[in-house]
C-alpha cells in the first residue's frame, strides 16, 4: 500500500497536456487555448463615435450648421469645414474630416444648426483605430482559459475557430448486481446506482462530456468483456465498484485479463482505500472503490486533477487551502483522512456521518479536510488544511 501523497505524485506523472485540435469558437467554452492568438484586426476597426452627438472640427466656432447625419453600421465619410458639424451616433464612423465629438447634452438645436453650450477637449468621445486592439497584437496568450468574456471578445475580432487542448474520451464501467437504475423499482437488497451520475456530472463540469456508461453484473467474464470494450474507445476509463477484496470482486482480475499495467493498488487513505489506478498504450484507467463518498473522492484527487491537466490547465488539483479547526480531530487510523467538513469565514468544522456509503453529509459539505497519515491529533483552534469544493 503506497501514501497518498505517493499516490498523487504517482498520477502526477501523467498530468501532461493533450494534443491541440482546431475547435469552432462556439464550442470553447472553458477550454484553455494551446496558442498565442493574434488579432485579425484593428479594433475598433475604423474611428468610432462613443456617444450619440456631432462631430465637428474643434475649434472657437461655437455655432455649427448640420450638415449631414451618419449612422451606425454606415459607411459614410462626410466631408466637414470649420464651422460645420454632421449628427452622429454611438458606434458610427467618425468622418475623416472630424476632430471632436460633442455630446448632445451639450448643445441647442436652433433649425439645422447646433449652438455648442460646452466644447470639449479635441479628440473627445472618439474611439481611435486600433485603439482596444492593433492588428497582429496577441489578443489572448496561451494558456487562457476561455470563458463567456474571453469568446465573446475574440468573436468581437472576428475568430470564429481557435487552437485548444483536446478533450479525453472518457467511458464508466458501474459493476455491481444490487444496482438498479433510477426509474426502476426496488426490490429488496438493491440500491440506486448512483455513482455514474455523480461522475457523469462531475465530468461535464470539466467539460467532458458524451461520456458512455456500461452497466455489467459482478462476473468475471463480462467484467472482462466490458473493460476491453472500454480500453477499445478510451483514453480514460474509470470503473467503479468491484475492486475490494470480496468474493465478487472481478476488476483487478479483468484489468490484468486484458493486460493493463497496474501503476498502484491500494492508498493509505480514508475513504478510497482500495483505488486502483493503471495504464494500457495511452488509457489511464482507475478503478474506483464502490461506495459513493469514496468514488467521487478518487475523482476529486486523482481523476480531476490528470483531466484539468490535460485539458491544458497549469493549476489542474483542486485549490487546497488552510482554515482554523473549530473541533478536535482524533486519527488513529495512521491513514490519511479526507472528512467531509464545512468552511465559513475560515473556520473548519467536522460534519456528522463520515462513512463512505454516506453521500449526504457530502451533499452539503463545501470542504474535504484533509488529515495526513502521521497526524494523529488536531486541536481546536489549530490550522488545518482543506480542499476547497466548488
Ligand atoms: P464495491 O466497491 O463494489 O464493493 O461496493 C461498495 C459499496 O458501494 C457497496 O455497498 C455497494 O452497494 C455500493 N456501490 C457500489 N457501486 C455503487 C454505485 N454505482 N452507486 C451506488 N452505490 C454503489
Ligand atoms: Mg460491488
Amino acid at each position: 500500500m503506497i501514501s497518498f501523497s505517493q499516490a498523487i505524485a504517482a498520477v502526477e506523472r501523467y498530468c501532461v497536456r493533450n494534443t491541440a485540435v482546431i475547435k469552432p469558437i462556439e464550442k470553447s467554452m472553458g477550454m484553455v487555448l494551446a496558442k498565442d492568438i493574434a488579432s485579425p484586426i484593428n479594433m475598433p476597426s475604423y474611428r468610432q463615435s462613443s456617444m450619440d452627438g456631432y462631430a465637428l472640427v474643434f475649434g472657437d466656432d461655437l455655432s455649427n450648421k448640420v450638415v449631414d447625419e451618419v449612422q451606425a453600421g454606415s459607411s459614410k465619410n462626410i466631408p466637414l469645414k470649420k464651422g460645420e458639424a454632421v449628427r452622429i451616433f454611438t458606434g458610427a464612423r467618425v468622418p475623416d474630416d472630424a476632430d471632436t465629438i460633442v455630446i448632445q447634452e451639450h448643445v441647442s438645436k436652433v433649425e439645422d444648426s447646433i449652438h455648442i453650450e460646452k466644447m470639449p477637449p479635441k479628440n473627445a468621445n472618439i474611439r481611435p483605430l486600433g485603439e482596444q486592439i492593433s492588428k497582429g497584437d496577441i489578443a489572448l496568450e496561451k494558456g487562457t482559459v476561455l470563458n463567456e468574456v474571453s469568446v465573446a471578445f475574440l468573436v468581437g475580432l472576428g475568430i470564429s475557430k481557435v487552437s485548444v487542448y483536446k478533450k479525453p474520451k472518457v467511458s464508466i464501467l458501474v459493476t455491481g448486481n444490487e444496482l438498479v437504475r433510477l426509474g426502476n423499482e426496488l426490490k429488496e437488497g438493491q440500491i440506486f446506482e448512483s455513482n455514474s451520475v455523480s461522475l457523469v456530472l462531475a465530468l461535464k463540469k470539466l467539460g467532458v462530456k458524451n461520456v458512455k456508461v456500461h452497466r455489467i453484473k459482478d462476473q468475471l467474464k463480462s467484467t472482462t468483456k466490458a473493460v476491453k470494450k472500454c480500453l477499445k474507445k478510451s483514453d480514460i476509463v474509470l470503473i467503479s465498484g468491484g475492486i475490494s477484496v470480496g468474493e465478487y470482486d472481478f476488476v483487478k482480475q479483468a484489468l490484468e485479463n486484458n493486460g493493463v499495467t497496474e501503476i498502484f493498488y491500494k492508498v493509505n487513505q480514508r475513504p478510497g482505500k482500495p483505488l486502483w489506478f493503471g495504464t494500457k498504450g495511452n488509457t489511464k484507467v482507475f478503478a474506483l472503490p464502490g461506495n459513493p463518498v469514496s468514488s467521487l473522492s478518487c475523482f476529486y484527487l486523482y481523476v480531476l486533477p490528470l483531466i484539468k491537466a490535460q485539458l491544458g490547465f497549469s493549476n489542474y488539483h483542486l485549490e487546497r487551502k488552510t482554515g482554523v479547526l473549530k473541533e478536535d480531530i482524533i486519527n488513529k487510523t495512521g491513514k490519511t483522512l479526507f472528512l467531509k467538513g464545512l468552511l465559513k469565514d475560515a473556520q473548519a468544522s467536522v460534519l456528522d456521518g463520515q462513512a463512505s456509503s454516506m453521500l449526504r453529509s457530502f451533499a452539503i459539505s463545501n470542504a474535504l479536510l484533509v488529515v495526513a497519515e502521521n497526524i494523529d491529533f488536531i486541536k481546536k483552534g489549530e490550522k488545518i488544511k482543506y480542499i476547497e469544493l466548488k
